[in-house]
Order: structure tokens, then C-alpha cells, then sequence
């Protein structure tokens, strides 16, 4: 999830091309191979959109309609078996108040996770381990893991963290766009507060690794990361990340980074964010001033509780606004270009895909999990064979699972 525009879920909803489909190489091979491997996206931000009201994820949906990127029935023409559903919420006040608040919503959002999933049983099922995402796989059903974005929830009081593993998180990363009590974050405008992790943020990564949970490092700072592969007890994992040869971005990895996180057992997944794959301007003040007018001439605060209708008016009404301020949009191409960088440099043992759909990803071409088999055509088309996709789509992340469970000191 990215705090910028994130009322209008607005971020590079530019142009709703259609998926590359025509190109050669792969066909019905591909596809077939697609729906054999064990596919898993280890970063979406579908819980804000479980938590509206009205919104079923047993429905089908269209980006052009809500914004939305993930339901059961894309999931069906996707072919994506797994996927880790993000306890997010946007860095609030570092005080007493604002940490018991994200608490009581991290909880919410967890329970609410929970609930959709019950509630659509004979599709989905929660996966606490990788036996349980095997098992759900092969019954037909579609594993819903659980992470969490931003350990604010968590608070200053670690002896919470036990409540969201209980609850069924099993990945965690300590900070977001801004620094918080735990980490530096790659893309505080103030610079680095710790210069790395603080005290609490190397305590949260071992009370972590005795849980058995997976540690982030995405929005992590540089020296943050470097401090999570030093602190941390098992590899770490990048859940949406990119790669900063192709795009100097500083929420994208340099190549010695790289090299370290693999070379310590992690796995880098890359994600389909427009402005971490192509340069991407600030949007200027005019563009805030500008979605407020929209806001206000559709007669709503927010996508939550906009009618169809006004939704449709409203993602109209964004597009159009990307094209007025001339934002750019990254496409299925220059997120392939990351992915096969990530490959070549590091081999396919620690690079993967977490596409940030749901929370601003989504680049023309990829615009939600049903344009998933374009990728694996990607892949085979620069010459990787069944294996070597089967740990990209999946394999890397559930042995870091598996690695960090091993290492946990509860299951
Ligand atoms: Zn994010």
C-alpha cells in the first residue's frame, strides 16, 4: 500500500490497456504450465477492499468499476493459487493514542481477513504453514496467508505481537513510508532517525523469528535492510520490491544489496508499482486541489462509500486526471525488465512477484491477477524452465516460510 493519493486509490490508473496476448512463444504450453506450478503474490492490499461495505471478494469486479484488483473469480482466471493479504494501516501519531487506535484496527482488519475467508470456504482457506498452503492448493481452493505492512499496529509493546500471529500473520514488515519506532524507512523526507534499525525494531525482528514469522524488508531503508539481514535469524524477504540498476528509486534495491539478500538466503519479489518501474514526478499541489474538486462533484469523501455509479465517475474521473498532469505509467514490459534483471543477477532461487495490487500496483498490461499467465509466458519466452518458475510464482516464499517456522520457537 503507498499513502499518496491512496483516498482515490488513484496511483496510475492511467489507460486500462488490455493484456499482451497476441505476442509469440509460450501459448496453450504456457498457460498449462502456469496452472501447474503453485502461484503465490506475497504483497496485496485486498483487505481494504474486504473491509468496505458491499464489497463481496466472491464477486467479480473491474478495475474500471472500483479500482479493485483481486477477487475469487480472477483468482480462477489468474490461476493464482496463494496470496499474502496485508494487516495495513497508514503510519499514524508515535504516541500512546495513535499506537492503541492501529492496534484495535490492525486487529479488525485481521479479524475481517479472517471473516471473508470463512466465509467463502469453499474457495479460499487461511494458510498458517506451508503444509496448510499445499493442502488448501490441492483441494481446489486458493491459500490466503497473512502478513502485516508496517508494524504500528504492533506498538511500542512487543508482547502484542503474539495477538497477530495468533490471528494468523506470518510475515511482517517494520516500517512504511515514514521512519516509525523501529526502522528507518526508505522514503522518509527527513532522512534517517536510527540510521538503520533502533532498539525495538532489532528486539521486534527477534521476537519475530521466535514466532517463526518472515521478516519484510520493503520500505525499509538501505542501512534498515542491512540491519534486518544482520538481525534477523532467517533470510529476509523483499515482498514488493524493485531493482534500482533499472530505476533509481530509493525504495528499489542497489545490485551489492541484492547480491547480500541473496547471498544470506532472502528473496526479492518484484513488484508492478508504476513509479518503482518507470520515473515517476511528484504530483504537483494542483493534482490534490484537482481530486478534491472531483470528490466534491461526485458528492463524496471517499471511494468507501461511493455508489456504483459514482464509482465508475470517480476511477473516470482519476484517469483523466493522471492524463491532464501528464503522469506516466510503467507497463507489463518494463515490469518483466525488473523481473529478469533480478534473475540474471541473482538466479531464480531469490527473485519472485508481489504486485501491490489492491494498494497501487498494477501497470498497463498487468492490470489485475487475471493477466498472471502473461508473466509465466514472460518467463519461459527468456528461457526459464518449469522449476525455475515454480520457485519464482511460489517456491521461493514458502521456503522462507518454511525457514522461518523451523526456526520459530511456537508453530
Ligand atoms: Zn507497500
Amino acid at each position: 500500500m503507498t499513502t499518496a493519493n491512496l483516498r482515490l486509490m488513484a496511483v496510475a490508473m492511467l489507460a486500462f490497456a488490455t493484456s499482451v496476448s497476441a505476442a509469440p512463444g509460450g501459448g496453450d504450453a504456457a498457460a498449462a504450465m502456469h496452472r501447474r506450478v503453485l502461484t503465490i503474490d506475497s504483497h496485496v492490499d485486498t483487505p481494504t477492499f474486504v473491509l468496505r461495505k458491499g464489497w463481496d471478494i466472491g464477486e467479480r469486479h473491474r478495475p474500471q468499476d472500483d479500482f479493485s484488483q483481486l477477487d475469487i473469480p480472477r483468482m480462477e482466471d489468474g490461476g493464482l493459487d496463494a496470496a499474502f493479504f496485508a494487516v495495513y494501516l497508514d503510519q499514524g501519531p508515535l504516541t500512546p493514542e495513535g499506537y492503541e487506535r492501529a492496534h484495535q484496527r490492525g486487529i479488525m482488519k485481521a479479524v475481517a481477513i479472517r471473516e471473508a475467508v470463512l466465509k467463502h470456504g469453499d474457495e479460499l482457506d487461511l494458510a498458517l504453514t506451508v503444509e496448510d498452503a499445499h493442502r488448501i492448493v490441492a483441494s481446489g481452493r486458493h491459500a490466503i496467508f497473512m502478513s502485516m505492512e508496517n508494524a504500528y499496529p504492533v506498538g511500542r509493546d512487543l508482547s502484542l505481537l503474539p495477538a497477530f500471529h495468533a490471528l494468523g500473520v506470518r510475515m511482517i514488515g517494520l516500517v512504511h513510508e515514514q521512519n516509525n519506532d523501529f526502522a528507518d524507512s526508505a522514503t522518509d523526507d527527513a532522512g534517517p532517525k536510527w540510521h538503520g534499525l533502533s532498539d525495538a525494531g532489532r528486539e521486534l525482528v527477534r521476537r519475530a523469528n521466535d514466532l517463526g514469522m518472515v521478516v519484510d524488508g520493503s520500505h525499509a531503508s538501505d542501512e534498515a535492510l542491512d540491519d534486518l539481514i544482520a538481525t534477523s535469524r532467517t533470510p529476509v524477504i523483499l515482498s514488493h520490491s524493485g531493482v534500482r540498476a533499472l530505476l533509481d528509486h530509493p525504495r528499489n534495491l542497489d545490485d551489492a544489496r541484492l547480491e547480500r539478500l541473496a547471498a544470506s538466503g532472502g528473496v526479492i519479489q518484484i513488484e508492478a508499482y508504476s513509479p518503482y518501474l518507470v520515473a515517476t514526478p511528484r504530483d504537483p499541489p494542483e493534482r490534490a486541489d484537482a481530486e478534491d474538486s472531483l470528490l466534491k462533484k461526485l458528492g463524496i469523501t471517499s471511494l468507501g462509500e461511493a455508489t456504483p455509479g459514482q464509482k465508475r465517475a470517480l476511477v473516470a474521473g482519476v484517469r483523466a486526471l493522471d492524463q491532464r498532469f501528464g503522469k506516466p505509467r510503467a507497463g507489463i514490459d518494463d515490469f518483466v525488465a525488473q523481473l529478469l534483471y533480478a534473475l540474471r543477477r541473482v538466479g531464480p532461487d531469490h527473485v519472485g512477484i508481489g504486485s501491490d495490487f489492491d494498494g497501487g500496483g498494477g501497470v498497463a498490461g498487468l492490470e489485475d491477477v487475471s493477466d498472471y499467465p502473461e508473466i509465466t509466458r514472460r518467463l519461459i519466452l527468456a528461457g526459464y524452465d518449469e522449476s525455475d518458475i515454480a520457485k519464482i510464482w511460489g517456491g521461493n516464499v514458502l521456503r522462507l516460510v518454511e525457514r522461518a517456522q523451523a526456526a520459530g520457537k511456537s508453530r
